[in-house]
């Protein structure tokens, strides 16, 4: 994989194909002030986000001649600094089974998200279960099982439409017996009925406070991070639905809308606890701020 997002970055576009990056100084007027917003706006950081960085950086400066590096560095720094308080990995508690509530609209990447991290926390040595949460998906059950096996974690399934409540009950059952560190159960992300979702995701938290109060000690949201701005408003939806506690962005590899987690940062402050950058099952990193700041500027 490579790094963090977004290429070419902010100053690649700034400077277009081939320029030299050292040589070049310009005057840090509006017009390069414009210039800059509207490439943070075109990378999905959204216009709010993209004026205060501008702003920040550009603070007694104003009027100075820069190198191109200069200002990508200002600008990275900035960015960092929004994003240094979310980056957070998910948070381990001594609590067996830790339950992980994972939600997310279909296609977002959960059924792979749900594999990468059970594979590391297996590697970690921790004993994972998975719950096949989204019982009306068949293809999404299957898949999960798939991952099960790659990442050489249980998979628990129901009966195709069967009640996903009743399946997470018995997967608290049997992770609370076989001592497992790790419940993760998948949930369905189909939002055409979002009162249907909503319920849903209520009697599964019911159902599993009943075996631990304090469960489930994670919400995560997957976000596809290619969705750009799109990302925003999954936020809000989901915060409805769930208790969200925490952010994967998935699909990180190759887009140019890395800027959207920039956005989420500013607006939500929820965590991001990892990032996908592929489709295998070691594709799934920490959220690196200085290096996101780094390919997102460059
Ligand atoms: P779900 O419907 O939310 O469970 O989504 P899936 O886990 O099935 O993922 C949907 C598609 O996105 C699949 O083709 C995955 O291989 C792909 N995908 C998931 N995460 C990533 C990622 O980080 N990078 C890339 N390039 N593809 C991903």
């Amino acid at each position: 994989p490579m790094g963090q997002t977004a290429r070419p970055g902010i100053l690649g576009r700034l400077l277009g194909r081939g320029e030299p990056k050292t040589v070049v100084r310009r005057t840090l007027d509006d017009d390069m002030l414009e210039q800059l917003e509207e490439l943070l706006i075109a990378s999905d950081m959204g216009v709010d986000t993209a004026l205060r960085v501008t702003a920040n950086m550009a603070e007694g400066r104003f009027g100075k001649k820069l190198s191109t590096e200069e200002i990508k560095s200002l600008l990275a720094q900035e960015v960092a600094r929004i994003m240094e308080p979310v980056a957070r990995p998910l948070p381990l508690y001594p609590k067996k089974p830790q339950v992980v509530l994972v939600v997310g609209v279909n296609g977002s990447g959960k059924t792979t998200t749900i594999g990468k991290l059970a594979s590391q926390f297996r590697a970690a040595g921790k004993k994972v279960v998975i719950a096949a949460g989204d019982t009306f998906r068949a293809a999404a059950v299957e898949q999960l099982q798939v991952w099960g096996e790659r990442a050489g974690v249980p998979v628990l399934t129901a009966a195709q439409g069967s009640d996903p409540a009743s399946l997470a009950w018995d997967a608290m059952e049997q992770a609370q017996r076989d001592g497992a560190d790790l419940l993760m159960i998948d949930t369905a992300g189909r939002l055409q009925n979002r009162a249907d979702l909503m319920e849903e995701l209520a009697k599964i938290v019911r159902v599993i406070r009943k075996k631990d109060p304090d469960a489930p000690h994670n919400t995560l949201l997957v976000l596809d991070a290619t969705t750009g701005q799109n990302a925003l408003s999954q936020v809000e939806t989901f915060q409805k639905l769930a208790d969200v506690s925490g952010l994967v962005m998935t699909k990180l590899d190759g887009t140019a809308k890395g800027g959207v987690l920039v956005a989420l940062a500013d607006r939500f402050g929820l965590p991001i606890h990892a990032i996908g950058v592929g489709e295998q099952i070691d594709d799934l990193q920490a959220f690196d701020p200085e290096e996101f700041a780094q390919a997102l500027t460059g």
